[in-house]
């Protein structure tokens, strides 16, 4: 692996962007809409270089239909703003390093590169000193075989790239799949990372946030449930004790510290039955699981992007409400615009109606992310109560 491809990356010189600034923004999927929302309401323009016709970001902001990768649209993004950062991680290296080159990327590109492989983001995970499931790369069934035995089963085969929403893993719980799961996930031909399986309680994401200008804060642990590996529900406050709570937070602002984020950086992590943490994974953008603070924080996730790149001072992150967020996949579409005419008498047991958000997809492509709803209550159980009763889940 060439680790000194981006080591010696300039930091670019730290700048303020003040509203009135336009902000270009690598992708334009619902991720780029909602940055762009938040900025919007502060002042900022918003522009973003994304092949998909009529894309999220591109029906709230102004868009530049062009593959990430065409050098000559994105050096027109970089002409057009002040401040560039990304909303997808697989960002082209050449294409960052042109941008970096032609505009302002506080980001910079060596955070991008480090968890765009697993290897690389488990190794800087562990230089910060904090703690990875057990993990070794293997280069050949036979190193597959060794590591299993010494990691015993279940245990799990993940690329080292490419992989998401639980695609590019095998959860090897026999010998006799490991010739399998290793000639099926070598077809990547990325390397391959095993993992020793955490038998964990919970599934928990803290997202912090660190300005151009060092200064860092964490959002609340969010307690996360995946359906067939897509985040359905994040319960906040998550379902831990509250020592346990802060420690997250205190390990996600480690990371973001000891990676010299920029911007946001999503943690997300294992909790063992006796309170044990361990980072799963990376990513230095808003996150799925952070889209609770939309409503239920005195800062959303977004709003705290736009302050932290653009070197203002970071927002205030505290709870101001228990909320549960659910994701709005494509089956879930027709049941709950059915829903949304009608009038709600569960939700008349909440403290607010829930807020919904829809990223203007057209098409409802099962298990598509097409929006989500943010569900504040009295208690978390309220909030719970009310999906339940919609049966727009059932689906
Ligand atoms: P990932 O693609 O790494 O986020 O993994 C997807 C999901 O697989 C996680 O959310 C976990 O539920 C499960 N998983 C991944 N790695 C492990 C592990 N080492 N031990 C137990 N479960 C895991």
């Amino acid at each position: 692996m060439d680790d000194s491809r981006f080591v010696f990356e300039q930091i670019p010189e730290v700048k303020t962007i003040l509203p009135g600034g336009t902000i270009g923004i690598l992708g334009g999927g619902q991720l780029g809409r909602m940055l762009a929302n938040a900025g919007s309401e502060m002042g900022y323009k918003f522009i973003t270089l994304e092949p998909t016709e009529d894309a999220p970001m591109g029906q709230v902001a102004e868009q530049i239909v062009s593959a990430y990768d065409d050098h000559v649209a994105a050096r027109k993004l970089a002409e057009r703003s002040d401040v560039i950062t990304y909303e997808f991680e697989n960002v082209d290296a050449e294409v960052a390093a042109m941008l970096m080159a032609e505009s302002y990327v506080p980001q910079g590109s060596h955070l991008l590169y480090t968890t765009q492989h697993r290897l690389r983001e488990k190794r800087a995970i562990e230089a910060t000193g904090v703690r990875v499931a057990p993990y070794n790369e293997i280069r050949s069934e036979e190193e597959l075989r060794e590591a299993v035995s010494r990691f015993g089963m279940p245990c799990v085969l993940k690329t080292a790239t490419g992989g998401y929403d639980g695609k590019g893993q095998w959860v090897i719980r026999s010998e006799a799949e490991i010739t399998e799961a290793y000639k099926t996930l070598s077809l990547a031909g990325t390397e391959l990372v095993l993992e020793q399986f955490i038998d964990f309680a919970k599934e928990i994401s803290v997202i912090a946030a660190r300005s151009s200008k060092g200064e860092i804060k964490a959002f609340p642990p969010a307690e996360n449930i995946h359906i067939e590996n897509i985040l359905h529900l994040s319960i906040v406050p998550a379902r831990i004790h509250e020592d346990i709570q802060r420690e997250a937070e205190r390990l996600a602002i480690r990371i973001a510290e000891g990676l010299g984020a920029v911007g946001l950086i999503a943690v997300e992590m294992f909790v063992t039955a006796n309170g044990e943490l361990y980072v799963n994974e990376l990513a230095p953008r808003p996150h799925n699981s952070g889209h609770y603070t939309m409503e239920a924080c005195r800062t959303s996730q977004f709003e705290q992007h736009v302050r932290a790149i653009c070197g203002l001072p970071l927002g205030d992150t505290s709870l101001t409400s228990p909320v549960v967020m659910v994701n709005v996949l494509g089956q879930h579409m027709e049941p709950l615009l059915e829903q949304l005419v009608a009038k709600d008498e569960v939700a008349e047991r909440l403290l607010v109606a829930p807020k919904v958000h829809l990223y203007g997809k057209k098409d409802a492509v099962f298990k598509r992310k097409m929006g989500h709803i943010n569900v504040l209550g009295p208690t978390i159980e309220a909030a719970l109560e009310w999906i339940e009763e919609t049966k727009i889940w059932k689906v």
